[in-house]
């Protein structure tokens, strides 16, 4: 196995987007094969040796950063083994955990197929985006990863091998019991805490009667290690339409959302978003300095796309003009993509956005203050509302930009000196509060990571901790994996 212990190429392991500093360790290893994976765990877990798991780093709360011990670093398991047509359309693939995002839906598209969930960073490893329940634009009609996985292996920290199949290994109650690929059983008491019901991230995935595989999603290398993850892929449509519309008033924006959302509406019948993800007049001012084009008077756009085939476009899109007009939204100020081309340069505009702020934080030097909430859909307006309010009173530059489809927008705060970040981050804690008052989560597909500690416990309190902490215990009795993330290592003890 490639291991590695050149301060190079260990520095390149100690960040992700999260811009936390300080981590250390003392090696980065390379398995090429599950043998490999296993034994190095195997070594870790008799040695006491704590190991992070490294994806991509992409990650943007600091999980894949080690305090101490090895990282395995997933990177060579990177074969699409198979993309296999299934009778009644779509696909399923087996891919390795370390296969690129890019490549997967390349190569699913050569061949006629189409993975909608995200993320919206495409560098990110399929492994890391199942290991962080990753969402994106299309996760509004189509759902998150979870929605796609249909298996995973998974090694255990002795070593053990999981293969999970959905359907397989189906909790009763809150109880779940598992078999490993050498036939040991494992026997999991679940947490009681219950989930919000909104799309979630923050936490172990635990309900009555789940299916095995959703507790490793989202697992943020606490449980196992994810070495091969199976997906379903869908047909490809014949074509995805995509727009910006801009609004001269965000209550304009909102309401845009809300009708587009209300499908079978007479005149908007053919309506049938994608995707729908908002920037706030702040996103659109930050944005303008690489897009000079973004119409100066704009304040708040909504990017939404829909797929088509042969016939329905023109139908479509007339509809979706009949709601820019009703929305007050000027046609002539809306961008439609109509080539592929045209759609990329798009999409590109949306992920320059997350990009251009995790530029401006590392440049001067400050940890992401960003937030993941999602609140249910009857509370955006309330939400948005409560962000432009307490932002403006607390005096902090910021910017509103995501998945407004889902009513899960990215409040990113941009502080310019030390003690505007101490503030940031104060303001950051009432706005989580805000949203779990409502029934929504702090962490909605970017997990907790090492930077959210405090609001996972916000969410499910003290007990819903120590309960996550018994479960790991139970599949990581030395404790040796993904420290620190979700809770601090400190409560394994
Ligand atoms: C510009 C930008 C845009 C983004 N947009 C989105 C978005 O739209 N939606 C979204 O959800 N996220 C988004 N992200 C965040 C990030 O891309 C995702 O969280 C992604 O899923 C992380 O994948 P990774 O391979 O980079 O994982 P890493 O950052 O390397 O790791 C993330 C976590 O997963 C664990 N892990 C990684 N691989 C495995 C494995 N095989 N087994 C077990 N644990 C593992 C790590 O230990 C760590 O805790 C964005 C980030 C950036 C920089």
């Amino acid at each position: 196995m490639l291991i590695k212990n050149d301060p190079d190429i260990i520095n390149s392991f100690l960040e992700d987007y999260s811009n936390i500093k300080g981590g250390f360790c003392d090696e980065v290893m390379f398995p090429e094969t599950e043998e490999e994976l296993s034994s190095a765990l195997v070594d870790c877990s008799k040695a006491g040796i704590p190991v992070t798991i490294s994806g991509a780093g992409t990650g943007v709360t600091g999980g894949r950063i080690p305090f101490g011990g090895k990282v395995i670093s997933l990177a060579k398991l990177n074969r699409i083994k198979y993309i296999k047509p299934l009778k009644n359309g779509g696909a399923e693939t087996l891919v390795g955990a370390g296969v690129v995002l890019e490549d997967l839906l390349g190569l699913a598209q050569s061949k006629g197929f189409f993975y909608p969930p995200g993320p919206t960073e495409k560098t990110s490893f399929i492994g890391g985006n199942a290991a962080t329940s990753a969402s994106g634009a299309g996760s509004f009609k189509y759902g998150t990863i979870r929605d796609f996985v249909l298996g995973l292996r998974v090694l255990l920290a002795d070593g053990e091998i999981l293969e999970l199949e959905r359907g397989k290994y189906i909790a009763k109650k809150r109880q779940l019991k598992l078999a490993t690929v050498s036939g040991k059983t494992i026997t999991l008491k679940l947490p009681e805490y219950v989930m919000p019901k909104v799309k979630n991230a923050s936490g172990y995935y635990v309900k009555d009667d789940m299916d095995a595989v959703d507790l490793f999603i989202g697992g943020e290398g606490t449980l196992g290690v994810i070495s091969e993850i199976k997906l379903r892929l869908l047909n490809k449509p014949e074509g995805i339409l995509a727009c910006y519309a801009f609004f001269s008033d965000e209550k304009d924006a909102v309401e845009f959302v809300y009708n587009a959302k209300e499908k079978g509406a007479d005149h908007l019948n053919a309506i049938d978003a994608l995707s729908l993800e908002y920037m706030d007049r702040h996103a659109l001012e930050f944005l303008s300095r690489k897009h000079k084009n973004i119409p100066p008077n704009a304040k708040a756009a909504v990017y939404f796309e829909q797929e088509f085939s042969n016939g329905t476009e023109s139908g479509i899109i007339d509809s979706w003009v009949a709601l820019i007009t009703k929305c007050h939204s000027e046609p002539a100020n809306t961008w439609f993509a109509q080539t592929a081309k045209d759609k990329e340069k798009l999409a590109e505009i949306r992920h320059d956005l997350p990009d251009m702020v995790n530029e401006y934080l590392k440049k001067n030097n400050f940890s992401k203050v960003g937030t993941d909430i999602a609140v249910e859909c009857k509370d955006l307006s309330l939400m948005l509302g409560y962000y432009n309010s307490t932002l403006t009173e607390a005096n902090l530059s910021y910017l509103i930009f995501g998945h407004i489809g889902e009513s899960h927008m990215h409040v990113n705060i941009l502080p310019k000196d030390e003690a505007e970040h101490k503030r940031a981050t104060e303001v950051y804690e009432i706005l989580v509060k805000k949203a779990i008052s409502l029934g929504g989560t702090p962490s909605a597909e970017h997990g907790i990571g090492k930077t959210k500690h405090k609001y996972l416990e916000m969410l499910y309190g003290e007990e819903g901790v120590s309960e996550m902490v018994r479960l790991k215990k139970q599949l990581d009795p030395y404790s040796i994996l993904g420290l620190d993330n979700l809770f601090p290592k400190e409560l394994l003890i």
